[in-house]
């Protein structure tokens, strides 16, 4: 049927209609104090979001270009640095770090695990001449579904003093709590197409104190994505280079979504959906590739055996129009992963585990009638009745 496509993938994520019809305006000019004050507003309500006092910076670019900044904006040719790799972004860390001749060690675990915190702290604490100048990871890592445990992770970073901490929080940010200011976060790094509910296209840096400290002697090539620049312009009310202004007038429709709904309902949403999810797919006998206690708010993996990742896809989408991802690398047709952050609903999340639910009997397989959809319901039920 027409129309009727339903996101389940991490990104893009769904839109709502009040944030297309702030997309349909005409574009407005970069340089009017209308947008200006546009651009001012929504500097703020970024700031909300990430819960801090700090800068927090737009560019128009993808996630990517989000990570680079974060990573050529703050360090220097032959830095140590610490990059946690547990999936595909962790991976695309290293890589960017390696592509700026950064002296990168990947402090990996498997695919589907998540790190361990205590490999840091054992090469924080062991670095006396204190040579580590960051320690990179993603928080939520999206090829696999594993939430990352920033907190403790962070905590060792604090202990150990002189490195910055930098966080891919493209899956986690308006999904789960990141207090930036209290927990002291150095630079958060995040995209349009995921928790903010609005298409492709802007990137997102925020900048602690400290990590404007490490700017000033950081010596990588920048030039584009130079976070001073944007920096100076931002306090203006301004950008360098032509905004994105359809998508800044519509972010500012989606982080007005955001603030009535607030952000512990935000944060609950998420995670009542995560709960959904994770015990539907137990429901229907489907193994789940990470387990609870490092469940991303975002994002489920499911790994089955019994039938062809693939298939279920394709057959979610061509029977129900719901579009799951697939798995990324080694894990491509091995895993299908099940979409659940930003513009989602109670409904939306019991509509695809009653599709999949049908599509895994077309497949063959024998299970109790409902079961899927009885454990989600109870998910969802019993935690909004707390509420
Ligand atoms: C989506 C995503 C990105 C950004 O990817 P782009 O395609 O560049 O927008 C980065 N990190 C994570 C964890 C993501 O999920």
């Amino acid at each position: 049927m027409q129309d009727k496509l339903m996101l389940m993938i991490p990104g893009p994520t769904p839109v709502p209609e009040r944030v297309l019809l702030a997309l349909a305006k005409h574009p407005i000019g970069h340089r009017s104090s209308e947008f200006s004050h546009i651009f001012a507003d929504v500097t703020t309500k970024l700031q909300w979001l990430h819960q801090t006092k700090n800068d927090v910076l737009i560019l128009t670019a993808s996630g990517t270009g989000a990570m680079e900044a974060a990573i050529i904006n703050f360090l220097s040719k032959g830095d140590r640095v610490l990059v946690g790799e547990n999936g595909k972004f962790g991976q695309r860390w290293a890589e960017v770090c390696e592509a700026y001749g950064l002296n990168t060690e990947r402090i990996q675990a498997e695919w589907g695990k998540p790190l361990d915190p205590e490999v840091f702290r054992e090469k924080l604490e062991t670095d006396k001449e204190k040579s580590i100048k960051a320690v990179i990871i993603t928080h939520s890592e999206t090829s696999t579904g594993v939430l990352n445990d920033l907190e403790t992770i962070n905590r060792h970073v604090k202990a150990h003093g002189e490195a910055l901490i930098i966080v891919d929080a493209v899956t986690s940010l308006g999904a789960t709590n990141i207090p930036m200011d209290e927990w002291g976060i150095d630079v958060i790094g995040s995209g349009s197409q995921k928790a903010y509910m609005i298409p492709p296209g802007l990137g997102f840096v925020a900048v602690s104190e400290k990590a404007w400290q490490a700017y000033k002697r950081a010596d990588l090539p920048r030039y584009y994505l130079d976070l001073g620049k944007a920096r100076k312009d931002a306090h203006k009310n301004t950008t360098p280079f032509t905004a994105a202004v359809n998508m800044i007038v519509a972010l500012r429709e989606s982080l007005t979504m955001m603030q009535e709904e607030g952000l512990a309902n935000i944060f609950a949403r998420h995670s009542r959906h995560r709960s959904a999810v994770r015990s539907a797919v137990k429901a229907l006998g489907l193994p789940l590739l990470t387990s609870d206690d490092c469940a991303s708010p975002a994002i489920t993996a499911v790994a089955p055996v019994t039938v062809e990742a693939e298939k279920v896809r394709s057959l979610m989408k061509k029977h129900f129009d719901i579009a799951l991802a697939g798995g990324q690398d080694h894990l491509n047709g091995k895993i299908f992963r099940i979409g659940h952050l930003g513009y989602v609903s109670d409904r939306d999340i019991l509509s695809a585990i009653s599709a999949l639910e049908a599509t895994l009997q077309m497949l063959g397989l024998e299970i109790p009638p409902g079961a899927g959809v009885n454990a989600a319901i109870e998910a969802i039920w019993g935690q909004a009745h707390q509420s």
